[in-house]
């Protein structure tokens, strides 16, 4: 290593610090000083290789450093650089698990939110191609691709060989990737025909017993089934339910892209609904960790001087880390007729960052008859990385794990808290998953 001081501390039980992201600072998309700041967070990660084993980035930039002449950082070429970038997926484990060197530690190391700037540049330099602008725009596609007729005849469509190999051909879409369904009657439609209920919500120090469901890009037109069981399960809890109708995509794939002015037209168009719903004493809650993760963290980083997005961000709740708080007052009704026995719970790496604990797996646990194993590794799915023609094989790789302590177990059921996870780990398991942990808590409750 050239050019970090030695001797400084490490280790330190203070908690991290997450500076917001300066990205309308001068400096921000200015390729010279970024490369000196990758140059120097390469050459920290060089010296330190915690984080060898937790996705493709860190092997790639060490293979580049151990193949260079100098076997230093200073040996790469810098447009080798953004080979590591390439394989960064933003799941936030090497800051919010591994990295001793995050602030307040004065060395500094934001590694996933240097990647996103690197992507930003890189967005910003034009250098995107066609098939990630279409694989992020998941608004546009969902709206399309759920068009009655359209949404079946594309999902006809992606069950056949040759169609997928043209698609790999023309699109860069791995032929063996797990592709999402389309479903024409939607999460809305679902909810809108609901009949009306009459709830007094009681509220707790920590929640309002009001409930907006953000119902996702990925919930509403890919898994409807998802939010319908997660509505079934928020009324049969007593919550006052309703879900927020305008909402757009919370701008996670955009944020991955590192198209950041997408980000926060998104944001734009979200918050005034959610912050009136909010201000109208509703809590509000996602099925998918990503989108969540979006709403409590990166876009309160992003804009931390919007009083919107700070008040969306404390009414933001994971749904089982909102169970949970109801269930400390007594309020989370356990009338369960069964039994779930034992499953195998896959925990998404942007459910862990969270640091909440393992909710879905404390509530799982209060029926009885019910054993819950997490497992706490990263999918590989990771938004639109494992479908990519060049990530596919790296994706199932770090899928494998997973996999594996599945099928080494004997589990009545096994599930990811995402289900985009779910559906590259079924890829490898072949035997189907259990929808999610709001069906199997909705199948316990007899409802
Ligand atoms: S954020 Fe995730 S994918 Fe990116 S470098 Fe860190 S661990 Fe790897
Ligand atoms: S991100 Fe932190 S823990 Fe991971 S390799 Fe770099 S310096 Fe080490």
């Amino acid at each position: 290593m050239s050019n970090v001081n030695e001797g400084r501390r490490e280790g330190s039980l203070e908690a991290p610090t997450r500076h917001p992201l300066d990205w309308k600072g001068a400096d921000f998309y200015a390729e010279g000083p970024l490369f000196k700041e990758l140059e120097r967070v390469y050459d920290i990660c060089h010296g330190c290789r915690r984080c060898v084993s937790l996705c493709n980035a860190f092997p790639t930039l060490f293979d580049l450093v151990d193949e260079s002449p100098t076997m230093e950082v200073d040996g790469i070429q810098k447009q080798d650089y953004w080979k590591v970038v390439d394989q960064c997926y933003l799941c936030d484990l090497c800051y919010m698990t591994k990295c001793p060197y995050v602030p307040p530690h004065e060395w500094n190391v934001d590694f996933p939110h240097l990647m996103l700037r690197a992507k930003a540049v890189k967005f910003e330099q034009g250098e995107i191609p066609l098939r990630d602008k279409i694989l992020t725009a998941t608004d546009v596609v969902g709206r399309i691709g759920s068009i009655p007729v359209v949404a079946q005849t594309i999902n006809a469509a992606n069950q056949l060989k040759p169609v997928r190999q043209l698609l790999e051909k023309t699109l860069g879409v791995h032929a063996e990737a797990p592709l999402p369904r389309f479903e024409s009657n939607t999460a809305r439609k679902r909810l809108a025909k609901k009949p009306a209920r009459t709830v007094s919500a009681v509220a707790t120090p920590e929640t309002t017993g009001k409930v907006a469901i953000f119902v996702t890009c990925y919930g509403d037109k890919n898994a409807p089934q998802v939010v319908d069981d997660l509505y079934e399960v928020l009324c049969h809890n007593g919550l006052e339910v309703q879900i927020a109708t305008a909402a757009q995509c919370c701008g996670m794939p955009k944020l991955e892209l590192g198209d950041l002015h997408a980000v926060e037209r998104l944001k734009d168009a979200n918050m005034a609904q959610l912050a009136a719903l909010v201000a109208t004493g509703f809590d509000i809650v996602a099925p998918i960790p990503s989108c969540v993760l979006m709403f409590k963290q990166e876009l309160p980083l992003m804009f931390p001087e919007d009083p919107q997005v700070l008040k969306v961000k404390r009414a933001f709740f994971d749904p089982f880390e909102y169970l949970m708080l109801r269930h400390k007052h007594g309020l989370l009704v356990c009338d369960f007729k069964q039994g779930l026995g034992k499953i195998a719970l896959h925990v998404p790496c942007h459910q862990r960052v969270q640091n909440i604990g393992l909710k879905t797996k404390e509530v799982l646990e209060l029926v009885s008859g019910t054993e819950v194993t997490p497992i706490e590794r990263c999918s590989g799915h990771d938004g639109t990385y494992a479908i990519k023609v060049e990530n596919y094989a790296f994706a199932k790789k770090i899928c494998r794990p997973v996999v594996k302590r599945i099928e080494d177990g004997s589990f009545d059921h096994y599930l990811s808290d995402c289900p985009m996870a779910g559906e590259l780990i079924e890829q490898g398991v072949e035997r189907p998953a259990a929808g999610s942990a709001f069906a199997l808590l909705r199948q316990a409750y007899g409802i």
